[in-house]
């Protein structure tokens, strides 16, 4: 397998050589990479590829070859947007080099062995430089069909597991209240100051994975207006985050007396997604990549410190998926996005290296492809990852089932619920009918295992939204207005009828 692998790729090596160099000296910025978009998917058409042009969007494509539908489907990714002014500083050249190569090696192993059923596919994937191609291409549906995905992106480093973050944004504005004299009393540059300490303060308590960074974006006596953008790995530490972020902006604002306005980018369909790289299938990967001499630093930790964002993060949370990083030889201070990392994705030493990891994702794509079990395990890794923002939560309501709903109960927590704002969900613990409450079947659910640990899961639920009611003082002031107006408590004051 292997040995077909190799041979595959090299014969064709002078070919995938010139596509990335092409690509590398006709750099072209997001959503507007039709060069290469018409190279790539000519590329594919003469290795006898069924293409789709223009897949969903106009510089995205889809190529794919099919031994038989009842395989998986596995995607193999390309990026191949530059930066401006800068060229291929990210080495997309180089990502649209493996995607076709693995691809096409894939399909010559696909060839030779007909009975194995499965799916390649090859995904153009433009604008992953802040224009969220794939996000798009997510919403489109593209990634429906598809079991698994894969690409590998130039670095300086070898790493398996990259730190790719959530990436959130806030804007802060501060205005001196009207009618004051910015000489007299503090202002809106005042603010502007203090909101940026105070986020320099709160930094040094971080957990060592996120990230704050912000400018004053324009500054007046009367008004000042900040951006911060921030990271983390999970949805959950971004929320995290804001929470902090809130207090400082609004600290700034009760200390000088300022109005404050912030504006925290509720769209999160569009932002960037932490990467939740499927360890199984990495480490499948790892091992075809070990044995070509490839060594990964992710123990290294002064290198896992060096942090992105990327549109495969999305991707990572609706298909099990893999973004491995590697290193084409530059050095600091050479990183992406600086032109001398534009020199090294066009070097040939980056060439080389590049067509040993497409040999890799090629060799990944064809163990998934021929081994149900390991296809199995990632699914179901990527099923129970709760980091996953589209995951189904692992406790689903019934409230709208209205044949659950009739059965009915009476305890003495309803007249607490009228003296104080309180809540009493019911939660399953296993036993079915006929086996209800207050039956023995009931009893022996009550003591069972399963019935544990679902309980400590509730017992998780409930601490976290004590801490919210705790942390989020405009959540206290909506619940207890919800109780104060509720007209059916009975201790309730009566509601005035109208003719009264
Ligand atoms: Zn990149």
């Amino acid at each position: 397998m292997s040995h077909l692998v190799g041979k595959v790729i090299q014969e064709n090596e002078s070919l995938f050589k010139d596509i990335s160099h092409k690509i590398w000296s006709n750099p072209e910025l997001s959503f507007q990479e039709t060069y290469a978009h018409d190279l790539l998917t000519a590329a594919l058409e003469k290795f006898g590829f069924e293409v789709q042009k223009n897949y969903l969007l106009p510089t995205a494509f889809r190529a794919e070859f099919c031994n038989s539908k009842d395989g998986p489907t596995i995607a193999i990714l390309c990026e191949y947007d530059a930066l401006p002014n800068m060229g291929h500083a990210c080495g997309h050249n180089l990502i649209a080099e493996i995607g076709i190569a693995a691809g096409i090696a894939v399909k010559s192993l696909m060839e030779d062995n007909s009975s194995i059923c499965g799916k390649v596919v090859v995904l153009g994937t433009p604008a992953e430089e802040g224009g969220g191609g794939k996000i798009k291409m997510i919403e489109k549906g593209a990634f429906s069909d598809i079991d698994a995905s894969l690409m590998a992106h130039p670095q300086l480093n070898n790493m398996l597991y990259p730190l790719i973050l959530d990436l959130a944004r806030v804007t802060v504005v501060y205005k001196m209240k009207e009618g004051l004299d910015p000489w007299e009393n503090p202002n809106a540059n005042d603010a502007a100051v203090a909101c940026y300490y105070n986020i320099s303060m709160i930094r040094r308590c971080f957990d060592p994975r996120w990230r704050v960074s912000g400018i004053i974006k324009r500054s007046t006596w009367e008004e000042t207006e900040l951006v911060f953008s921030y990271r983390a790995p999970t949805q959950r530490e971004i929320l995290t985050i804001k929470k902090k972020l809130k207090n400082c902006f609004e600290n700034a604002a009760v200390v000088t007396g300022c109005e404050c306005l912030y504006d925290f980018e509720e769209d999160s369909q569009g932002s960037y997604r932490g990467m939740i790289a499927n360890r199984r299938m990495a480490q499948v990967f790892a091992k075809h990549a070990e044995t070509k001499g490839i060594v990964f630093q992710d123990n290294n930790l002064r290198i896992c410190e060096s942090a992105v964002s990327t549109d495969m993060g999305n991707v990572s949370h609706v298909v099990p998926s893999i973004h491995p990083e590697y290193s084409i030889g530059a050095c600091a201070p050479h990183v992406n996005h600086t032109p001398g990392f534009t020199v090294a994705a066009g070097s040939s030493e980056a060439q080389e290296v590049s067509l040993k990891i497409a040999e890799c994702l090629a060799q990944t794509v064809w163990d998934l492809m021929t081994d149900s079990e390991l296809m199995l395990k990632v699914k179901t890794e990527f099923e129970t990852n709760p980091n996953r923002v589209s995951a189904a939560p692992s406790i689903v309501f019934q409230d709208n089932n209205l044949r659950i709903c009739e059965s009915a109960v009476s305890t003495d927590m309803g007249n607490v619920s009228h003296v104080v704002p309180s809540i009493h969900p019911e939660y399953s613990i296993g036993a079915c009918a006929p086996h209800v409450n207050h039956t023995p079947g009931f009893t022996v659910a009550a003591g069972s295992s399963e019935a544990q640990e679902v309980s400590l899961k509730i017992a998780e639920c409930l601490a976290q939204t004590v801490w919210d009611l705790m942390t989020d003082s405009e959540l206290m002031l909506k619940v207890k207005t919800e109780f104060e107006t509720n007209p059916n408590r009975v201790s309730a004051a009566p509601s005035r009828q109208a003719g009264e």
